[in-house]
């Protein structure tokens, strides 16, 4: 469903309680920032690999940094997984480096209309959670320098890589969340921007909304609440609305 296609019919009684945010691509347009960083990494380490955006858009399948450069070596080189994570993990660690200076510097804005639905939701109550299988240092990173250094003050739980090692599609990080904001699924709405967070959202039985970027435009966003191409005029009460929709 487009959001152009939904109607305006409002139910009230049936309001959000959470609102949960992945990070990478959602909230910011991250993604080739990362890719930068992963190739910063490669050239430090005397790789010659270089991530094409064509190339980084079907590396994206594969859910975290370091599983990425994990499958990225096995396909080109035939060695199994297992022997190729020590590498990962260093080449991983000089990424995270890379891509953390690169966010702290303002390289990457928040997405159109995620200040002010932060803001919104802040005034009326709705309280807000982060769901992400990245690493905390990308999230702090980012949010620090986007909505200042009380930025976690905001949200009422946060979790990411550290604490949900299954990464999406897997629910985990979702149910972990459910679990410490003491709500039912159906009472929060899920922000995304990729089929694997839809996956990960729609398995812990959240409804959810895709932002989707020039990295996830052909994914297949099936089941979702609606798809759009930011949060631009989409307001907290488009999001309520929203929601009253899928869970009646
Ligand atoms: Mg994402």
């Amino acid at each position: 469903m487009s959001f152009d296609t939904v109607s305006i019919d409002f139910i009230s009684g049936c309001d959000v309680k959470a609102i949960i945010f992945d990070v990478d691509g959602t909230m910011a347009d991250t993604e080739d920032a990362h890719r930068v960083a992963f190739n910063r990494a490669f050239d430090q380490a005397g790789l010659s690999w270089h991530w094409s955006v064509d190339e980084y858009r079907d590396l994206l399948s594969v859910a975290g940094g370091q599983e990425r450069i994990v499958h990225f070596l096995h396909t080109n080189t035939g060695h199994s997984p297992t022997s190729l994570y020590d590498m990962a993990r260093s080449l991983h660690q000089a990424k995270t480096q890379y891509y953390v200076q690169s966010i702290e510097e303002g390289s990457v804005g928040l997405r159109p209309g995620i200040a002010e639905l932060v803001a919104q939701a802040t005034e009326q109550r709705v309280r807000l959670a982060i769901a992400t299988t990245t690493s905390p240092a990308n999230v702090v990173a980012l949010l620090s320098t986007q909505l200042g250094a009380k930025w976690a003050n905001l949200f009422e739980v946060v979790e990411d890589a550290a604490t949900a090692p299954n990464k999406k599609p897997c629910p985990d990080v979702y149910l972990n969340v459910l679990a410490r904001l003491g709500l039912a699924a159906e009472e929060c709405m899920a922000i995304e921007d990729s089929f694997n967070g839809l996956a990960a959202a729609q398995r812990a039985g959240i409804p959810t909304v895709i932002t989707r970027n020039a990295y996830t435009q052909h994914h297949k966003f099936d089941g979702a609440v609606a798809v759009v191409n930011d949060l631009g005029g989409v307001d907290l009460a488009a999001l309520i609305q929203l929601h009253t929709q899928a869970i009646k």
